[in-house]
């Protein structure tokens, strides 16, 4: 199924110990599927804050440590605080980057995660106090709140890994869109979105389209960026089952005329079986595929609620930790 015109890799800054170079503190590497698969179809800047300040490789753990207000950076080992360092280079790097859709990060790392990074009440202190984000990936939440940012260890869970892709994508495209500066791509691409963005957030489809009308008849750019600003906060949190029901009824409606009533009832019950956790969201999005086939609905035909990425990315194995449909 086509997904409108040809839209650019995404560019994703990524750790780089997930399979690009063993830099990790004990002179590892990680080995990643996801990230394997990814490189067909992204462009990755790899990047190791770790070793860009100056730590080598191998080298001593480094951890976070907050006492009273004060939230610093340490190696315990060598009495070194790389605060300061580590912010100046966040900082730098993050100013650098001229174009991204989104980030993908090592978890758990000081620097790079986003969450669930320990954190102690002081070097020598054994047990953690709580969990924090990492130096590095704050500045990544903080510099680019609309990218599409995860932490490479929640990859493993199927609807998680799927949110991730579906922004990643089309993010990269709407960068193709205002790199055009044409409106009638922003209105192309507000049609192609318009199921994926009924299922994300029925409001924010709403507000979207109200951008797009442009009653105030602002210029591209101002228009492109508020778009932008909106679309990215639409897809802020993975959708409920029920808001992708919600789309696919809708959807259902093009064809009900057409179909037996046999064809509706399975339909109905293998979306049924999604809402009670016994299939994927593929499975009622592939019978709705059939029928666009069949009976050639051009406007579904370019919808990205029904591929928002490559196919070879849904077929990645899953961890089965925690999966939900
Ligand atoms: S988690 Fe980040 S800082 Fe640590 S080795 Fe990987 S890329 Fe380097």
């Amino acid at each position: 199924m086509k997904t409108g015109k040809l839209s650019p890799k995404p560019i994703i800054i990524v750790s780089k110990c997930l399979t690009f170079a063993a830099c990790r503190y004990n002179g590892l590497m990680i080995n990643s599927e996801t990230v394997e698969v990814l490189k067909k179809h992204v462009d990755f800047i790899p990047v190791c804050p770790e070793v860009e300040i100056g730590l080598g490789i191998p080298r001593q753990p480094i951890r976070i440590t907050k006492e009273k207000d004060t939230v610093r950076l340490v190696q315990p080992s060598a009495g070194l605080d790389v605060t300061k360092i580590m912010h100046d280079f966040s900082r730098k790097y993050l100013d650098g980057i001229k174009e991204s859709d989104g980030f993908l990060l090592k978890s758990r790392s000081p620097s790079c995660g986003v969450k669930d990074v320990k954190f102690y009440a002081g070097p020598e202190q054994n047990v953690p106090l709580g969990k924090a984000q990492g130096f590095f990936g704050k500045a990544v939440l903080e510099r680019f709140p609309e990218a599409a940012i995860e932490d490479e260890a929640r990859l493993e869970n199927f609807s998680i890994r799927e949110h991730f892709f579906t922004k990643l994508f089309t993010l990269a495209d709407l960068r193709r869109v205002a790199a055009s500066g044409q409106m009638k791509e922003l209105v192309s691409f507000h049609s192609r979105n318009k199921y994926l963005l009924m299922a994300y957030s029925q409001a924010k489809l709403k507000v979207l389209g109200n951008i797009v009308a442009n009653q105030e008849n602002k210029d591209f750019p101002g228009i492109v960026s508020e778009y932008k600003a909106e679309f990215s906060s639409a897809l802020s949190h993975a959708p409920k089952h029920t808001s992708h029901i919600n789309a696919l009824m809708h959807t259902l409606g093009y064809f009900s005329e057409k179909i037996s009533s046999g064809e509706k009832q399975y339909f109905l019950d293998s979306l049924q079986d999604y809402r009670n956790g016994k299939l994927p969201l593929s499975v009622p999005q592939s019978l709705i595929r059939s029928w666009i086939v069949r009976f050639n609905e051009a406007y579904l035909k370019d919808q990205t609620f029904f591929r928002p990425y490559p196919q070879e990315l849904t077929e990645i194995a899953d961890s089965g930790k925690g999966r939900k449909y």
